[in-house]
């Protein structure tokens, strides 16, 4: 039976709930709002499962990154729809042609993130764009395993602990599956995300939510809400406030801007991100646990990055086993192959852990009494967007008189 008492040796990968033929284990959200396996002792039968499918106690065979591509889906309107590249969309069309079934992480109806599936192409665009929550894989371990007894294609894709857990709870290898997994940074707080919504919106009025939104192109990073009746939201922006700034324009559709994108700007700071993120065991070139690794081609590549893929986006692809090379002329993409380790150079996540933001103990130890937005930007210190604006002047003003700031 599992004993937890180490939070940092769980990722949240749900393998364990999945495999409990008493079905005894229940994912339950602590009190930084991460779901974490809860047993219910009076049921376990002590076989042993739950252990064994546990991706951190028990590593499944790992993959070396066999080769590394920058590459781009051939049509610009997916690539608009998607985070990065497109490469997603370009797996999930070949499996849903033949029939398949793809899984990956969309929203439920409260906007919380969990897995699920798609089983066509309208369908698909629920699992596109990368949602920076972590994601509840429910049951779906066994839904798939149940397609693929069934003789169906699956696509599974995820974070790669995520896909390092469906692996063990799958117990052997099918050849009716393909393993996408994400680079990963690292995930935040489901519970977080959730506090964020609810001080700021009214769930009801959203009609989509967009991490990666694309209308200031593929780097920007911009947060975006739509709501019901098309007024857009960058920024996290609250509705009250966009509507006063934009009702000048009526019947357009508006976009609203603000500097303060707090919940983007704490993940990146690595101030909401689980604790199994900073010792991620499921990082590393000889280290890959699935078919592909797919995730953005940050960096500086002139030789490939055309101004064009800087409004719609560049991803790196890479092919770990043999399965996933001799697929690769059969995806709708444009690919080039590129250097690993030059890759890897920006994209660290590739290869290490960040670092947690030393603030980071005080924000879970506060975040459930206060609000969020306000709290995030008092801990890392994030001025009013006119302030940020004056700020930017001032410097510049100081830059070009050749004064250093006091
Ligand atoms: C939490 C998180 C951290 C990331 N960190 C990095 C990074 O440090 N460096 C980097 O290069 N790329 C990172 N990525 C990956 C990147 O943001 C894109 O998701 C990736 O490049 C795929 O983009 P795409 O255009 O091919 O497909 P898209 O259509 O954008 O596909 C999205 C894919 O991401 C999956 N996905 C979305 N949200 C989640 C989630 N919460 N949990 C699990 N799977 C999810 C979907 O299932 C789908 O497979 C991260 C993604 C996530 C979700
Ligand atoms: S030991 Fe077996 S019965 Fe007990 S919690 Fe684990 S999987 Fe379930
Ligand atoms: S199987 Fe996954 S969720 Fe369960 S204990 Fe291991 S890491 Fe945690
Ligand atoms: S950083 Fe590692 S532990 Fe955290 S979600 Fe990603 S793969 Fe899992």
């Amino acid at each position: 039976m599992l004993t937890l008492t180490d939070k940092t040796k769980c990722c949240g990968c749900g393998a364990c709930a999945n495999s409990c033929p008493k079905n005894c284990i229940a994912m339950v959200a602590d009190e930084e709002g991460f779901l974490y396996p809860q047993v219910d002792k009076s049921a376990c039968v002590n076989c042993g499962l739950c252990e064994k499918v546990c991706p951190i106690l028990n590593k499944p065979q790992t993959f070396p990154v066999l080769e590394t591509y920058a590459a781009k889906h051939k049509n610009a309107e997916v690539k608009l729809k998607s985070s990065s590249g497109g490469m997603f969309t370009a797996l999930a069309e070949v499996i849903l042609k033949e029939g398949g079934v793809v899984f990956g992480a969309g929203f439920d109806k409260e906007w919380n993130v969990v897995h699920t599936y798609a089983e066509n192409l309208t369908d698909l665009d629920k699992l596109r764009r990368s949602k920076y929550v972590q994601s509840d894989t429910e049951n779906t371990y066994q839904q798939a395993k149940q397609f693929l007894e069934q003789g169906r294609k699956v696509l599974f894709t995820g974070t790669p602990c995520q896909i390092a857990g469906l692996r063990n709870y799958l117990g052997k290898e099918y050849e009716n599956l393909l393993t996408a997994q994400l680079i990963c940074h690292g995930t935040p707080s489901p519970g977080v995300w959730s506090a964020f919504l609810k001080e700021n919106f009214n769930k009801n009025d959203i009609k989509n939510i967009n991490f990666r939104d694309k209308h200031f192109g593929w780097s920007a990073n911009y947060l975006s809400f739509l709501f019901s009746d098309g007024l857009l939201c960058a920024h996290g922006m609250r509705r009250t406030l966009a509507e006063k700034l934009f009702e000048r324009v009526p019947g357009k559709r508006k976009i609203g801007y603000i500097y303060r994108n707090v919940f983007l700007r704490a993940f990146l700071a690595e101030l909401i991100s689980r604790r199994s993120c900073f010792v991620c065991a499921f990082r590393g070139k000889e280290n890959q646990f699935a078919d592909f690794t797919m995730g953005d081609l940050w960096g500086k590549w002139p030789e490939i990055i055309t101004s064009q893929d800087k409004r719609e986006g560049m991803s790196v692809l890479t092919a770990n086993t043999a399965k996933a090379k001799h697929l690769l002329n059969s995806l709708s993409l444009v690919t080039q192959p590129i250097d690993f380790d030059r890759v890897a150079r920006i994209n660290f996540p590739l290869l290490s852990s960040p670092v947690a933001h030393p603030k980071r103990a005080e924000f879970f130890a506060r975040y459930r009494t206060e609000n969020v937005s306000k709290l995030i930007r008092e801990l890392l210190d994030i001025k009013p967007w006119w302030l940020a604006i004056i700020n930017k002047g001032y410097n510049k003003v100081l830059t070009l008189l050749k004064i250093k700031r006091p």
